[in-house]
């Protein structure tokens, strides 16, 4: 089945075309500055590349226009007609506790995306808005699938979901631990299951999400039971440029001191932090990389600390399931930086983790990156969260 895979922001829109039978993608690109001045892209294999600047999208629905126009362009296209596209899947951020699984979206399923606005108001009426536009462009007939970053971790029990607080803050205000990147936690372990060729059910996984955002899942029996991530994307690890887990004590004290309003504390937690603000010198870990070969210590300090707090989870979420089978390494970190995932590893001995330095000097690509005799075994895996969203899109349609 030929999906169109719809990831929309703001001011942004990411599409594939892919074919789920033969798992291939057909053509990809990006809309950006959406009601600016419109920027796009399009990519497919064998064809003309489109980078066109000035492209007329005040809206989103202009965006997927010129999106199915290059599908079906007689030079570039990969389709002969918009007919040939059986089903749009869409990433939808936050899927609050209504969602523990993709659905096709109706009129109900839109009421309750409505509805969940509140829990991740940047990103929820964006994705809102993707589908909007694609039923007016594409028509209602059209089926269209949500596939939500929350609904694998709604898994999670109580005991790792329920915040200290009031529990009223809970019941009434809904504030718990939503988690985030569940697509690409699932396609991994999935996946993970495959390579070990052992049924997911009788797996106790650590998958680790390391990109400019990044968050840990502890996924047992190919269920989410734990992950990093909290009620927003700021939680857990330090990241390109969000702080991760902070003391909240902090925020009164720098509020106080350096007369900043919570809005700007908050940019400040967003855009400033992890591993951007303690080197001062990049969010991207090949600066950083490069520039502590050259000696900046803050650069190190940055690598350092995200190591840390990595190998943290890896140890956490070990005792949270009783055991470990494998970790797996995702996202753009996970997926290219050998030495991070050697430093991670490092002195994870002691619980059966050991690394075969030759094998893990690889980007990319699938493999076993531990050593013959690890216990532990430890996964390269890319994660492939557009495939994720076509085949339960191809399955719900
Ligand atoms: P996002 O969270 O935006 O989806 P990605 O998963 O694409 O992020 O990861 C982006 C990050 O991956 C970059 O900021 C960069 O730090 C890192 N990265 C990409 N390629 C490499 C590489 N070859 N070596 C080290 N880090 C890399």
């Amino acid at each position: 089945m030929k999906v169109l895979v719809i990831n929309a922001g703001s001011s942004s829109l990411k599409y594939q075309l892919l074919d789920t039978d033969s798992r291939e993608v057909l053509a990809k690109g990006l809309c950006e500055r959406i009601g600016i001045d419109g920027k796009f892209t399009y990519k497919a294999p064998g064809k003309p590349t489109v980078d066109a600047a000035d492209v007329a999208m005040p809206t989103h629905a202009e965006a997927i226009q010129a999106v199915l126009t290059a599908l079906v362009d007689p030079h570039g296209g990969v389709i002969s007609s918009m007919s040939e596209i059986e089903a749009v899947g869409h990433r939808v951020v936050h899927g609050g506790e209504t969602f523990a699984c993709s659905v096709k979206i109706d009129g109900k399923v839109m009421a309750a995306l409505e509805e969940n606005i509140p829990l991740a108001p940047l990103h929820n009426p964006a994705n809102i808005t993707g589908i909007k536009a694609c039923t007016a462009v594409m028509g209602p007939n059209v089926p269209q699938v949500a596939v939500f970053d929350t609904a694998f971790h709604q898994t999670m029990p109580p005991v790792a979901y329920t915040y200290p607080l009031p529990y009223e803050y809970y019941e009434q205000d809904k504030v718990r631990r939503y988690g985030f990147h569940g697509t690409s936690h699932r396609y991994v372990t999935q996946r993970a299951a495959d390579m070990l060729g052992k049924p997911i059910e009788s797996l106790k996984l650590i998958s680790c999400h390391l990109g400019n955002g990044s968050s840990i899942a502890a996924v047992s029996g190919g269920r989410s039971v734990d992950t990093s991530m909290g009620f927003t994307p700021l939680a857990g690890l330090p990241m390109g440029t969000r702080s991760g887990d902070m003391d909240a004590g902090v925020l009164e004290y720098l509020m106080n001191k350096r007369g900043m309003d919570i809005k700007e504390m908050l940019s400040v937690l967003n855009k400033k932090s992890g591993v951007l603000g303690v080197s001062g010198v990049s969010s991207d870990f090949r600066d950083l990389c490069s520039a502590a070969e050259k000696g900046d210590k803050r650069s190190e300090l940055a690598l350092d600390l995200f190591n840390y707090g990595v190998k943290k989870y890896i140890g956490a979420y070990a005792a949270a399931m009783g055991g470990v089978d494998a970790v797996i390494f995702t996202a753009g970190v996970g997926e290219n930086d050998a030495q991070q995932r050697l430093a991670i590893a490092s002195g994870l001995e002691f619980m059966g983790i050991k690394m075969d330095p030759d094998a893990n000097n690889i980007r990319g690509k699938e493999a076993i990156i531990s050593a013959i005799d690890s216990k532990v075994k430890v996964l390269l895996i890319p994660t492939n969260e557009e495939l994720m969203i076509a085949l339960d899109t191809a399955e719900l349609a």
